[in-house]
């Protein structure tokens, strides 16, 4: 990923993003972080680039021509459009999901102002986000353009040693994080809670959940209010099981965004992906929901302009006509869903080699690489456009979501998690059908699901018997409601 600083003092930001985790993640490659000074595009002759506000008032502004050349040096260079935020305490204020949003892209451009601000048609011609960092007036954007390259450049892969540590931390499924503790066991007279020494893996994680819910209930109420509207849907989507592991699984993970709960009708957003998830008791207010979620998509494809496509998943049959009929939707693809309900993890066979070492011609399973995205892209296609689909592979591969199966240095097949967090993508190239790979393939996502504390479940397309029979050899339960993936337009 890569930050581009539009700033009048490019050696403050610099100085303070070459530091630290986001200065070593810079210095190995996995992000760049560069800060143009706006002064070097001015054409005043004197450097000058604020002047006087027109109507009168306090102070200087920034003026347009520097700040829009300084923007179009960096979209020549990166050659497509780029998303360019301006931090103001007039944006919307800066939040651990947008983080995450931002997080997904290759390129952004950060606008600092500096005085009383910027003039006001530069701004409309160039600024797709307006993002604050809090309800407080600093004297100029630098230090929230660090704060944004800080929060958003953590989330990049690889930025972080521990890929799990953003997933348990605060604001992640609307908890706070719980209190930790490091040697020594006893400090001043205090112990560390005995539970965490216990060893005991379940108690740990139990004793943790609780403890989050209590500080966060005590400190942020808000929060707190929003994490339990969504336990509360959990729990009625839970009667369910089955039919709706797709959607307690978004709310286990920390990914589910409310949309409307009314009894057992519950609409939730998938805030990595942006589908939207939706069960019903009956079409009145099935529809009613999809109104709502038709509503908020128009007002954000009102802000950037274009029309788009957004996905809905549906979960009862009843509705599938009314959607199209009612709303245009399309269907794409009728699946059940296939839930491995036990927590045991499933019996590895001898056929691989578990730890995925490399050992003479045995077949071993790996986590995928950036280098492996070509041949996967050509084996397998989701998307229509091509370059969409590169772009999701390459996403999936970039956050260690794919694993191979290698037969000595080539790639026999792959398996992976998809972003709402169904299992699948398994593919096993011609020449290598036969000899089991798709089932240890299989085997190894669900173990690998349970390792990190996640139900694995599979959405497979009604018509696809290989993969029917196979989730049912490895004892998955199938849902008996098919779910409707669909496409609907704003
Ligand atoms: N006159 C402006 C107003 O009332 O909205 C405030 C200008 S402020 C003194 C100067 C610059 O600091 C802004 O252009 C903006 O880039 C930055 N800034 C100030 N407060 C900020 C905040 N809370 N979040 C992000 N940027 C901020």
């Amino acid at each position: 990923m890569n930050f581009h600083i539009l700033t009048l003092f490019p050696e403050m930001v610099m100085r303070a993003l070459s530091e630290s985790v986001i200065g070593r993640a810079a210095e190995n490659g996995i992000l760049s972080v560069a800060a143009a000074d706006i002064r070097d595009y001015t054409l005043d002759k004197h450097g000058k680039t604020d002047d006087y506000p027109y109507g009168g008032g306090a102070g200087m502004l920034m003026q347009a021509q520097p700040v829009y050349d300084a923007w179009r040096a960096v979209t020549d260079a990166v050659g497509r459009p780029v998303r360019t935020v301006y931090l103001t305490p007039q944006g919307e204020v800066f939040h651990q999901a947008m983080a995450e949003s931002f997080a997904k892209e290759e390129d952004v451009i950060l606008l600092c102002g500096h005085y009383e601000g910027i003039d006001e048609r530069v701004l409309t011609e160039i600024v797709t986000d307006y993002v604050s960092i809090g309800d407080f007036v600093l004297t100029g954007g630098e230090l929230a353009a660090m704060v944004f390259v800080d929060a958003v450049g953590r989330l990049v892969p690889g930025v972080l040693n521990n890929g799990m540590s953003a997933e348990n931390e605060s604001f992640h499924g609307h908890l706070l994080e719980y209190p930790q503790y490091t040697r020594p066991a006893e400090w001043r007279g205090h112990k560390v809670p005995g539970i965490l020494l216990s060893g005991d893996r379940r108690k740990i994680d139990a004793w943790r959940v609780k403890e989050a819910e209590e500080r966060t209930k005590e400190r942020r109420p808000d929060l707190y209010r929003r994490y339990r509207a969504l336990e509360d849907c959990r729990e009625i989507l839970l009667r369910r099981k089955l039919q709706h592991t797709d959607m307690t699984e978004l709310i286990a993970r920390g990914q589910a965004e409310l949309i409307c709960a009314q009894g057992e009708n519950i609409c939730l957003k998938d805030t990595m992906s942006g589908t939207c998830f939706h069960t019903a008791t009956d079409i009145e207010n099935g529809c009613a929901m999809i109104e709502t979620v038709l509503a908020r998509e128009k007002e954000r494809a009102g802000k950037d302009g274009a029309s788009r496509e957004f996905l809905l998943v549906l979960h009862q049959d009843f509705m599938v006509e009314a959607a199209r009929e009612r709303f245009g939707a399309e269907l794409l693809m009728a699946c059940y869903q296939a839930v491995h309900t036990r927590r045991e993890k499933l019996p590895v066979s001898g056929l691989y080699d578990a730890a995925g070492r490399r050992e003479e011609d045995r077949p071993a399973i790996r986590t995928l690489l950036p280098c492996h995205l070509d041949v996967v892209a050509r084996y397998y296609r989701i998307m229509d456009d091509p370059d969409e689909n590169l772009a999701y592979l390459k996403e999936r591969i970039g956050k260690g979501q794919m694993s191979g199966l290698f037969q000595g240095e080539n790639l026999a097949g792959f398996v992976g998690t998809h972003i709402e967090g169904s299992l699948g993508m398994l593919t096993v190239r011609k020449e290598y059908r036969g000899r089991k790979f798709g089932k240890a393939l299989e085997v190894h996502a669900v173990n690998q699901a349970l390792e990190n504390g996640f139900t694995p479940y599979c959405q497979i397309e009604e018509n696809n018997m290989v993969s029917i029979r196979l989730q049912q050899s490895l004892g998955l339960c199938f849902s008996k409601q098919k779910i409707y993936w669909m496409t609907a337009k704003v």
